[in-house]
């Protein structure tokens, strides 16, 4: 009961995912002796649902992994796992005996009628009823644990991440890409994958003060809603989207090259364009964006998406924009340039 208690103490200090996680393996480890443990963090995902297995237990010991950042190696298609896929849809724990003896036992963690977490557990012995209903107990605080973090961590209107989660989870960014450019080297990278890594998107809504001037303020957040869902659909599960300010987000894409960064950003414009949103009918928005640097600090790579985003509204709006490409172009000078420029005056 004491052990439980002191657990329990452990986890409720946590404010952050991945910590919580690691706080959660090391209870359950304490408490169930399982053989193996695994906690995956779920994702609906605009085609499959998707897990990642972001803390655990296994053959190499204890692993943990930033739950804020889905790590591809370790994500997969739900349904490639039968006990997992079977958990999602009867939102229960199930159980499936396996040859030698073992078990293995997944328990949801639910919000709002989703699986938020799946936690799966492989043991030796027959789980006692008391033990049963101990784990389940603390799967449930976990859940809401987490819950109120998200509640704190949400924009309270769209439910997407906020600004203030933002800049905690730019510069984990950053330090990874500063961490793989150490690990490869900066020569190697640029021979490697010269093209792949993350990109920042700066999506600002095309004349939303006239939206709020014809129909008003409330009809106005119905749209940053219907805006947040369409975010949702039209990216991937891994990618990140805030809500930045008023009707301005942001969109931090994983790992892939210029060109599949702008087809993912002209398909969520161009269904932006194409949805009906209830009594305002159409609207567009206008996006900038930029490849994030190893050094970069939050700023430098917001300011550069920020100059595509302007770049977009001056020709034209509803349309997508690139900062290295404009640079390229010459269509916009360098961003030092124009620093350099102010500095004279
Ligand atoms: P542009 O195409 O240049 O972006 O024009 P715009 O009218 O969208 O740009 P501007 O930045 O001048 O106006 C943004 C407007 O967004 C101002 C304000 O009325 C509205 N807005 C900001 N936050 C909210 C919000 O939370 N709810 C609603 N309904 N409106 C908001
Ligand atoms: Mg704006
Ligand atoms: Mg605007």
């Amino acid at each position: 009961m004491l052990e439980l208690i002191s657990h329990v103490v452990q986890i409720s200090a946590r404010r952050d995912r991945t910590e919580i996680n690691s706080a959660m393996v090391d209870t359950l480890l304490d408490l169930f002796h399982p053989q193996s443990l695994t906690i995956y963090r779920c994702y609906s995902g605009n085609k499959k649902a998707m897990v990642f297995a972001c803390a655990g237990y296994g053959p190499n010991g204890q692993f943990l992994r930033n739950a804020y950042l889905p790590d591809h190696r370790f994500c997969q298609p739900i349904e490639r796992d039968p006990l997992l896929n079977r958990c999602r849809k009867e939102l229960s724990a199930v159980i499936d005996f396996l040859d030698d003896g073992m078990h293995r036992i997944v328990f949801p963690v639910i919000r709002l009628n989703e699986p938020i977490y799946l936690i799966e557990l492989l043991l030796s012995d027959e789980f006692s009823a008391d033990h049963r209903v101990t784990l389940m107990g603390l799967i449930e605080y976990f859940g809401n644990h987490i819950s109120l973090l998200d509640y704190g961590e949400a924009d309270t209107l769209t439910g997407l991440a906020s600004r203030k989660t933002f800049d905690k989870h730019l510069f984990e960014l950053l330090g990874k890409a500063a961490s793989d450019e150490m690990l490869s080297g900066p020569e190697s990278r640029r021979r490697g994958a010269p093209c792949s890594s993350h990109w920042l998107a700066v999506c600002d809504i095309d004349h939303f003060k006239n939206v709020n001037d014809s129909f008003g303020h409330l009809i106005g957040d119905e749209v940053l809603i219907m805006l947040s869902q369409e975010m949702r659909r039209s990216f991937r599960f891994d990618d990140q989207l805030f809500r930045f300010g008023g009707e301005e987000f942001i969109a931090l894409l994983q790992p892939t090259d210029e060109t599949f960064a702008l087809a993912t950003l002209e398909r969520f414009r161009s269904n932006v364009e194409n949805q009906l949103f209830s009594r305002v009918g159409r609207i567009t928005v206008s996006i900038g964006f930029s490849m994030l640097k190893p050094h970069d600090t939050p700023t430098d790579v917001i300011d550069r998406a920020d100059e595509a985003l302007y770049y977009a509204k001056r020709h034209g709006r509803n349309r997508v924009d690139c900062y290295e490409k404009l640079i390229a172009s010459g269509d916009i000078a360098a961003k030092e340039i124009a620093k350099g420029e102010i500095e004279l005056f």
